[in-house]
């Protein structure tokens, strides 16, 4: 018997105490991605789907970059860079958000997104959510539709989900 996908998310995730600031328990997937079979345990259960037909998949950089690139891969659809201020070239719609550590500007291509596309957006932990919403909304504003975000690990005592309103979540493993 195959052990549940929350099983090898737990056991290929480190805890980091302190990092990147004092305070913060940094959730580090690198042994996941560095782990073929487990790797390939957590693309297949994101792509199992609960959001319905997806045209892209959109990721934040960096660590949703390996998310979101390889899901979409495993999907056949193509993949949508969400970036830090100042890394895309043309045209781009901007927002800035609050963090659990400090502030951010992320960005999307005007132009990047067929218009009415179905988009699922990923990330590797949703933590407050404000990386999430911020994204989200940055894809609506470029013609998206986005169906879901999903996440591999949800810090669950930081309000991520609730953050993101009505807007739906998936997460392979919840953790306080
Ligand atoms: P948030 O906007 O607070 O939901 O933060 C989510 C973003 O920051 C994601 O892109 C995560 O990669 C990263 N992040 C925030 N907190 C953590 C944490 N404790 N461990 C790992 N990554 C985190």
């Amino acid at each position: 018997a195959r052990p549940p996908v929350a099983g090898v998310v737990a056991a290929h995730v480190r805890d980091v105490p302190d990092f990147p600031q004092p305070g913060v328990v940094f959730k580090d997937l690198t042994p996941l991605f560095v782990a073929p079979e487990a790797w390939d345990r957590v693309l297949t259960a994101l792509a199992d789907g609960r959001h319905g037909e997806v045209d892209l998949v959109a990721g934040v950089e960096a660590r949703g970059f390996v998310v979101g690139a390889a899901l979409a891969r495993v999907l056949g659809t193509g993949f949508v860079p969400v970036r830090k201020a100042g890394k895309l070239p043309g045209d781009v719609v901007a927002a800035t958000y609050g963090l659990e550590y400090g502030e951010a500007t992320i960005e999307v291509q005007t132009g990047a997104v067929p218009d009415g596309s179905r988009v699922l957006l990923v990330d590797d932990v949703l933590a407050t959510g404000g990386t999430a919403v911020a994204a989200w909304d940055l894809l609506e504003r470029v013609g998206a539709r986005v169906v879901g975000f999903d996440v591999v690990v949800e810090l669950g005592l930081l309000g991520g989900r609730d953050r993101l309103g009505v807007r739906p979540v998936r997460s392979l493993l919840t953790v306080g």
